[in-house]
Parts: C-alpha cells; structure tokens; sequence
C-alpha cells in the first residue's frame, strides 16, 4: 500500500510527497481508509508511529473537496482590526485536543504541511500562551484548530471568539495522558458537541495505552462501528 493508492486529492498527496513520506506506516494504513469510509477510530499508537498524519492526512483529504464551501470567512487583511468582530469568530471544522502545549505545537506544524494549497487554516491555542494573541490567531480564521483542554474550554466559553458548531472532526490525542491529568470532565464537555450546527461528529481517539477512563470515554462519544489498532 502506498499513499497514491489511498485515493488522495492530487494537491494532498503532493504535500506527503512533500513532506518526505513515501511509504504509509501501519497506522496510517489502517487509519487512511477507515477515516475515509467515516469510521470513528480508537488508535492505539505511541509517539513515533506517525499517528499525526494518520487522522491529519484522511481528514484534511476530505474536508478539502469542500473547502471553498467550508472553510472559514477570512476577514479582509487590510480592514482587519482588533477587537471582536462576530463574522471572523473561529468556526473550526476540525479540533485536535492535546495535553501538552509541545505537542499541540508538533500537531500544528504538521497540520502546516498538510494545509498547504489547501484553503484550510490550522490554529494553535495552549495553556501559558497569551490570551490576546491567541484570541487574534482565532479572528483570522482557524478551520484546523490544535488545543490543549483547558485553555479550549476557555475560548468556547467566549463564543463570540471560538464556536464549535460546525466541528466534524473531532481528535482526542494521547487521551491517556489527559485523563491521567484529570481532564475527563473537560473532555466531556469539548466532546458532547452539544449546539451542533448540523450532521454529525467524527471523532477518533489516540492513546498509548488504553486504560478503563480511556475505554469509558470511547464508549460514551465513539459510534460502535469503529476500527481498534494495535
Ligand atoms: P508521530 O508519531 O505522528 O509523532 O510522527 C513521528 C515522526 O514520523 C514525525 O516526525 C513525522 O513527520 C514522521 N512520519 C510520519 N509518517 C511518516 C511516513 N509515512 N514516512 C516518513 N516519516 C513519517
């Protein structure tokens, strides 16, 4: 199995081919057709497997057919101003959640290479960062949105900044390590996907190990029809 063979948009297989990837790893073999056919995926995969661009690349592939429809108004660069302005608010149509500010870091240079030609914005928020410079980042349009738990809660509950309305892929990353930090409540409510717009929620969950809180929370969010890796 190679990359030309999953089906890519011509513009996505250009950046894996860019960004050096000949050959898919086992992770992303399972994940390029399962995502694509609209499965919910539980992966089990440590750092190193290439777990990010086995969500990242299916994903993107298949909101980038759409994107012109989708991807968020940009505000005009040269009238753009501070302050809130209610058509420029993210509305992310992917979110990755993560629980290290490192990692959310790794997640979006990834995302970078993907997005390339693409339409699509990827966007970073983490705990520590500056509140009014990530807010800004947000206003400028944010399609792909990398976000540590905490400070995403923070934002949705601005929702004249961040909305989650028209998520349809939802990535919970290294979930072991957010419930081992005690985020479970959080990611409960990141993940209930309450005011939904319309349709339904994708949602994949990455872990190292899988432990009972890991399992507990795939069972409550994720659709039966999924496929488990080893
Ligand atoms: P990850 O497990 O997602 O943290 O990825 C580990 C490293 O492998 C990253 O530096 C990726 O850029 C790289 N990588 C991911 N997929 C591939 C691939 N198919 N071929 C070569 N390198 C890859």
């Amino acid at each position: 199995a190679t990359f030309e063979d999953a089906g890519l948009h011509p513009a996505m297989l250009k950046n894996v081919e860019m960004a050096g990837y000949d050959v898919p790893t086992p992770i992303q073999r399972y994940c390029l057709p399962a995502i694509h056919m609209g499965y919910d995926v539980i992966g089990i995969a440590q750092t190193g497997s290439g777990k990010t661009a086995a969500y990242l690349i299916p994903i993107l592939n298949k909101l980038m057919g759409k994107a012109k429809k989708l991807a968020a108004p940009r505000p005009n660069p040269a009238t753009f101003q501070e302050g809130i302005d209610p058509r420029t608010r993210a509305e992310p149509l992917v979110v990755i959640v993560v629980p290290t500010r490192e990692l959310a870091v790794q997640i979006f240079n990834e995302a970078r290479k993907f997005c390339y030609r693409t339409m699509l914005r990827p966007c970073v928020v983490y705990g520590g960062g500056t509140f009014r410079d990530q807010e800004k980042q947000l206003q400028r349009g944010c399609d792909v949105l990398i976000a540590s738990p905490g400070r995403l809660i923070h934002f949705m509950n601005s929702p004249e900044i961040l909305t989650l309305r028209r998520v349809r892929y939802m990535v919970i990353d290294e979930a072991d390590e957010l419930l081992m930090e005690d985020w479970k409540e959080e990611l409960t409510q990141i993940m209930s996907g309450g005011e939904q717009e319309e349709g339904n929620i994708n949602y994949m969950l990455f872990s190292a190990t899988f432990p009972k809180a890991a399992r507990e929370l795939a069972k409550t969010h994720l659709a039966d029809t999924h496929v488990r890796l080893r």
